[in-house]
């Protein structure tokens, strides 16, 4: 700024030197011909411009064509006073002109909008001054660009940005304004407006069937739908594929909300035409109420979809808890420090021994996976098991316990003189193991690696893996007969196998679940279905354990029943490697000495 300021003292300068060095003839001629060569450049730029000069009232001294044309100025009329001309009398452009011209900046430009016209005419405006000779006024040139086509291409560019093309209804982007609108209003309270996201079920079925533009039709009608459920001041978006936003104001607290999730509800009752067919579509609502803690509009939207992930699997409209919320991130952050405890070897098993009830023998150990994280808690399998399965890193965990189990069982037919090889091992595998990974080729190779037989190795599986994947299940099953493992079905009476499956599969031992061994002595449903159990697995021609024995009356009855194995606190908790085979080695000796 300084530099320019010096510029324009220096060429002043220089004209007064040259003005005053010629005769009044000559100057006035040289005026004519500078006056000339600046009305050729004038006209030779390509944007609107003049040059005004300052006093009083300043007038346009000369301008181009195509500044008369935007300032609607004709000199001829004599309108050559700036407080004549409309566009720089009054408005942004002539108050910050009387400010230029009463300053002594050199430059100074700025965006502005004409708005006497219907839309408005957008100019990027820029005032800078001329040099004077001594004692004359000061000047300025005005130069305007007309910036109304680029802002308006913008405008319609935005408005295309923020609308769903297909439903014509606001977008994702469009819908978080809205939503940061309503948390940024200095009005705004706490609990006055709810966020529900709406998924539509069953959308890709139907898509997939029947083709996009079906899917395309339906998404249009379920959309009017829902516009049909909502109050003229709820707003609705189309936020991603088959989900939809709505924005509402709460007057009656949560319970508007939930009015508004049945509404939506019953216009989805009738059928949809579409085509030649009538299909019935639902949908599930999440809802997120804004209130503190909620700074942003992708945050809100976020919780209404955490909501929303709970409608699912619960099937009823769900409001976002921050508590859930909660949970699910300590399991993400459990996922990432299970990972590592896995990569790191950080993971142990420990050894609850099965006692064969009728002679009091150890016929062999269940393997449990153990976890001590970085700060020396223990964490229980209850816990890291279903993240383990949520992760998939199930598989990489279930791979690492069946390795390690046999392999200690090979380093106690060691230690042992081989004597412990008339004891087995059970490995719990989980039913996403069994769907996603090579069961048979990872009992293999483990079998391979410790150099123990199959015939001592027990694959404890749950109900739910041949409920998921029934076929799936019976070819894992089998490939695990021909390696000659023996399957058990474990914490049996919980799931919901049927008896036909449990006839075709190899299964070779049923586990009573712990639930109702430890309540037959008090409750006699309990005892009903493990002596219901009993019974199918002495017809099926299976062997059964009895989990969770916790005294010398419940082994005892349980043996008299016929039941083969029984586990329990009674007999010992799940021990390290080292106890385990001390255990195995008091009791063997001492049924030895007996
Ligand atoms: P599970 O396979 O049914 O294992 C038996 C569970 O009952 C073990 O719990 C065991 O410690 C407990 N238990 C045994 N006897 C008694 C008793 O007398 N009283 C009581 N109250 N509990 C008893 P744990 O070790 O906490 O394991 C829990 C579950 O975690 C296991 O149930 C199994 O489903 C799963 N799990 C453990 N390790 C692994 C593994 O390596 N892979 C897979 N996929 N699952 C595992
Ligand atoms: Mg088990
Ligand atoms: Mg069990």
């Amino acid at each position: 700024m300084a530099g320019s300021k010096a510029r324009v003292r220096g060429q002043q300068e220089t004209m007064d030197t040259l003005v005053g060095s010629v005769t009044p003839d000559v100057a006035q001629n040289l005026r004519g011909l500078v006056e000339s060569v600046r009305q050729g450049y004038l006209d030779a730029l390509p944007i609107a411009a003049a040059i005004i000069t300052v006093g009083a009232d300043p007038y346009i001294e000369c301008a181009n064509e195509q500044f008369r044309f935007v300032a609607e100025y004709d000199e001829r009329l004599g309108e050559r006073r700036i407080s004549e001309i409309p566009l720089l009398r009054a408005g942004t452009i002539g108050t910050r002109l009387a400010a230029f011209l009463k300053g002594d900046d050199p430059a100074f430009q700025f965006d502005t909008a004409d708005n006497r016209t219907i839309g408005g005419r957008h100019f990027t405006v820029r005032f800078a001054r001329l040099s004077v000779l001594p004692g004359q006024p000061a000047r300025c040139m005005v130069s305007l660009i007309d910036k109304t086509a680029q802002i308006e291409t913008e405008k319609s560019l935005r408005t295309e940005m923020l609308r769903d093309s297909l439903t014509g209804l606001p977008n994702r982007f469009a819908f978080n304004e809205k939503v940061d609108a309503v948390l940024h209003d200095p009005g705004f309270r706490e609990g006055s407006y709810a966020v529900l996201a709406v998924d539509m079920t069953r959308f890709s079925r139907v898509n997939e069937c029947m083709g996009a533009i079906a899917g395309d039709e339906l998404l249009i009608t379920f959309a009017r739908r829902l516009v049909s459920a909502l109050r003229p001041s709820d707003v609705l978006a189309r936020t991603s594929g088959d989900e939809f936003g709505i924005l509402m104001r709460l007057d009656r607290g949560p319970t508007d909300a939930f009015r508004a999730a049945e509404r939506i509800k019953a216009v989805l009752t009738l059928p949809f035409r579409l085509s030649e067919l009538e299909i019935r579509v639902d949908c599930a609502i999440g809802c997120a109420i804004l209130n503190q803690g909620v700074t942003n509009a992708d945050e809100v939207f976020r919780n209404a979809q955490f909501a929303l992930k709970n409608a699912k699997s619960v099937g009823t409209t769900q409001i976002y808890e921050p508590l859930q919320a909660e949970a699910v991130r300590r399991r993400f952050s459990m996922e990432t420090e299970l990972r590592v405890a896995i990569e790191s070897d950080r993971l142990t098993l420990a050894y609850q021994p099965l006692i064969e009830l009728k002679t009091g023998r150890v016929a062999g150990f269940e393997a449990l996976a153990r976890w001590t994280d970085d700060d020396g808690r223990v964490i229980p399998p209850d816990q890291f098991i279903p993240v383990a399965e949520e992760s998939g890193l199930i598989v990489q965990l279930g791979r690492w316990a069946l390795e390690t189990a046999l392999r200690t069982l090979a380093d106690w037919d060691r230690a042992s003189g081989g004597r412990t090889r008339e004891i087995g091992i059970s490995v719990n595998m989980s039913p996403i193991q069994i769907s996603r990974d090579d069961v048979a080729a990872a009992v293999s190779a483990a079998l391979g690696a410790s150099g123990i037989s199959g015939a001592r190795l027990t694959v404890e599986l749950t109900e739910s893996a041949i409920i998921k994947d029934p076929d799936r299940a019976a070819t894992a099953l089998n490939a695990l007969k021909r390696l000659d493992a023996r399957v058990a079905m474990d914490d049996f009476g919980t799931g919901y196998t049927s008896l036909a499956s449990m006839q075709l599969l190899p299964i070779d031992a049923l586990k009573i679940d712990r639930r109702f061994v430890s309540a037959m002595m008090d409750d006699g449903d309990s005892a009903a279905i493990v002596h219901a159990i009993l019974s199918l697995a002495k017809a099926l021609g299976m062997e059964t354990t009895a989990e969770g024995i916790e005294n010398a009356e419940l082994a005892l009855g349980l043996a008299e029943l016929g039941c083969t194995y029984g586990q329990g606190f009674h007999y010992a908790e799940a021990l390290p490697a080292a106890e385990a085979l001390a255990y195995w080695r008091d009791r063997d000796q001492g049924r030895r000495s007996a």
